[in-house]
């Protein structure tokens, strides 16, 4: 194979001496495929065999390696007694024990006359050291001694195997030619990549995350990462469409009839969408913004401006319920300006079709719906922007393939309630242009935040009758449905039922059994003031607007995340007056609890609380980053290397800002697995 090749290391295991089908498969069963994935199996620690005593200096309980020579052999054959292998020093005598080894075994391993040399554990048995079952046995004392790294185990797969494997690759690593520029290889003192892994492996550095020989392995993810993402953004960028070209006028006097001004983030993020329709390439964009941010009177005006240069717009969001509160909304604003309409999965069969015909002909402007406009029975005449709401759930390959939909004279603006930190969003929405809402509108009181055990209650509820009083609406949330004996959670049927009789006829029932249609008449209701408290599971909708809401009540709040927390509290707080969030627990508070309930209380920015939530509970839980698709790094770390981020961040820019070639980083890419998304990278 070509020593400077990647080939080698995406080749099967087999390819490795002594690796068979048996250890093939049995590393395939973890996820490791080829050579490569297991370059990243590290050793957990090591047990240093570097020093040969004397048998008489041996101390009981430790491990030693020690040279001797056997002299006589003890092979019972009754069954339970151990083969034992005498062995001397010119100090001492030392005993082999073996169970289960058969003689023939024995014999080979230890040779009567020879010196052999032998590690393991020393213990004491009648008057006399001895080793049981050693593994580290060999004539050679140079393959005994030194220091072994011990693996976290696969089944059926020793360490001294683990060993073995691994050596043989790092024997047989490819010389790659270096693929970062000379600025970043001096980041990292010039370390090569290959070197970098062979540190990698060597005993004495693990956990030693800091070194350079990490630091560049761990830049190295997180560029290959970042790389792709950028060439998917290149693409999109170089199909060229036509200008959307529309009177600022609109829009302003748009905005004019607003009840309230926008705020600086809001009128930026729309600069930004307003330049991208203007300019003759393809909009992909996302306009992130924690939950009440104001993202929907952003996107709409987006829509004005593409329908007045002549274009439709679809709209699309995940429920009926919030399609057509947007649609409302869309019609207050606009009036008759334009011809708005709303694709719903309940209309009649005959007011389908014709909206469907009006979309072909070019008389609807606006359409809302849920996934269903996008249908491949319903063709548009003109389609020049595309709007998706709430859906941070769609992966790199789901949204590029959204952003071909409609053609390329479509822009694509997608948004999401749900920040995340700083370090993932590269790595997660890297692929498009961003627009941040990070200033919540100034009217807006903070929701305020208590936590309470169960066992006050009749507090909670004393404190719900008064808001009812006030015309006020309350969320209640539980977090499963039924009662389970095992899982001690608190259930929203029997809250239900024990509220009903505190709050007859006051009280409404979601949950994830609920089925749509049910659904949708239940928060209409809830929205007409019908029912003052809506029990539920996590089911209420994001998006919805509630403004008469003003409490919401989690039951069980350790079993959320803190994220997941304040996305719940999102509910209430969206009118003007003063909202409040219960946190309730079934007992007192662990440690964990209780940091988080602080940072809840102190913080009402969810920018600032997903950091937090990382640091607390890793990356891996990020609302987001588990359904984005994305493998989990194998050495980076965005809770630690943020430094590393903003490295590959800035690289990345010069990269784009220079127009820079990137076939030098053919193979690192098709080594990170990452190639597959960029198909024209060879
Ligand atoms: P989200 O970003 O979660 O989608 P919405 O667009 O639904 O938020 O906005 C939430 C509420 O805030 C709506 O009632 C909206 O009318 C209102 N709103 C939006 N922008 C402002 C602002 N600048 N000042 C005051 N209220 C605003
Ligand atoms: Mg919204």
């Amino acid at each position: 194979m070509n020593k400077n090749s990647h080939k080698f290391l995406l080749s099967d295991l087999s390819n490795l001496k002594g690796v068979g089908k048996r250890i093939e498969n049995l590393l395939k069963k973890k996820g490791v495929n080829n050579i490569f994935d297991l370059l990243w199996k590290l050793p957990k620690t090591y047990t240093d065999r570097s020093f040969t005593s004397k048998i008489k200096d041996l101390k009981i309980s430790n491990i030693e390696t020690v040279s001797v020579i056997p002299y006589k052999y003890s092979f019972p054959r009754i069954r339970n007694l151990p083969n034992r292998v005498l062995c001397k020093d010119e100090t001492g005598q030392l005993d082999c024990v073996f169970f289960n080894s058969y003689e023939g075994y024995i014999k080979k391993i230890l040779p009567l006359g020879k010196t052999v040399t032998i590690s393991g554990k020393i213990s004491h048995f009648k008057n006399k050291y001895q080793i049981t079952n050693p593994k580290h046995i060999s004539e050679n004392e140079e393959l005994v001694k030194g220091k072994h790294n011990e693996y976290s185990l696969t089944e059926g797969i020793s360490q001294n195997v683990y060993n073995k494997i691994i050596k043989q690759i790092l024997e047989n690593l490819p010389d790659l030619k270096e693929w970062h520029s000379k600025d970043i290889c001096k980041i990292f003192n010039n370390i090569s990549w290959n070197k970098s892994i062979i540190e990698l492996h060597r005993p004495e550095n693990i956990g030693k995350h800091s070194e350079n020989f990490y630091q560049r392995l761990a830049y190295d993810e997180i560029f290959s990462f970042f790389l792709v993402n950028s060439e998917i953004r290149k693409k999109i960028k170089k199909i060229k469409k036509q200008k959307k070209i529309f009177d600022i006028k609109d829009q302003n006097r748009i905005i004019s009839k607003l009840n309230f001004n926008l705020t600086n983030d809001q009128k930026k993020s729309l600069e930004q969408i307003n330049k991208d329709l203007n300019s003759s390439t393809k909009m992909f964009r996302l306009l992130q913004g924690d939950v009440g941010s104001g993202k929907t009177i952003v996107s709409l005006l987006a829509a004005l401006n593409s329908i007045k240069s002549g274009f439709q717009v679809a709209f699309m969001a995940p429920t009926e319920i919030l399609a057509r509160q947007h649609y409302k909304l869309a019609k207050d604003l606009f009036e008759n300006d334009i011809s708005i309409n709303l694709l719903s999965s309940k209309s009649e069969t005959k007011i389908k079709k014709e909206i469907i015909k009006k979309l072909e002909e070019k008389k609807i402007d606006l359409i809302f719906g849920t996934h269903a406009i996008f249908q491949k029975k319903i063709i548009f005449k003109k389609l020049g922007l595309v709007i998706i709401d709430e859906q941070h759930k769609f992966g790199v390959n789901q949204r590029k393939r959204l952003s071909d939909k409609g053609g390329d004279n479509c822009d694509v603006l997608l948004m999401s309630a749900t920040p995340i930190p700083r370090t993932l969003t590269m790595t997660i929405y890297g692929d498009m242009d961003l627009s941040i809402i990070r200033e919540k509108p100034k009217s807006r009181k903070e929701v305020i935040t208590y936590s309470k055990l169960e066992s006050k209650i009749d507090d909670v509820l004393k404190f719900i009758q008064k808001e009812i009083k006030n015309e006020n609406q309350i969320f209640w949330v539980c977090p499963l449905i039924e009662e389970s004996k095992k899982i001690d959670h608190a259930s929203a049927i029997s809250k239900f039922k024990f509220l009903s009789k505190i709050f007859p006829n006051q009280v409404a029932l979601l949950h994830g059994k609920t089925d749509m249609e049910e659904k949708e008449i239940i928060l209409n209701k809830f929205l007409k003031r019908e029912y003052k408290i809506l029990v539920s599971t996590t089911v209420i909708e994001v998006g919805i607007d509630f403004p008469n809401a003003t409490v919401i009540v989690i039951e069980n709040a350790n079993k959320f995340g803190i994220s997941q927390l304040h996305q719940l509290r999102g509910r209430v707080g969206r009118g003007s007056k003063q909202s409040n969030c219960i946190l309730m627990f079934k007992s007192n508070l662990s440690e964990n609890a209780k940091k988080r309930i602080k940072i809840l209380k102190k913080s009402n920015d969810g920018f600032e609380i997903s950091e937090e939530d990382m640091k607390l509970r890793g990356y891996g839980d990020i609302l987001g980053f588990k359904q984005s698709g994305i493998k989990n790094f194998r050495l980076a770390d965005p809770i630690h290397n943020g430094d590393l981020f903003e490295i590959a961040e800035n690289e990345i820019k010069r990269i784009e800002n220079e127009n820079e070639d990137i076939s030098g980083f053919k193979q690192l890419l098709k080594l990170y697995d990452r190639a597959d998304i960029i198909n024209d990278i060879a």
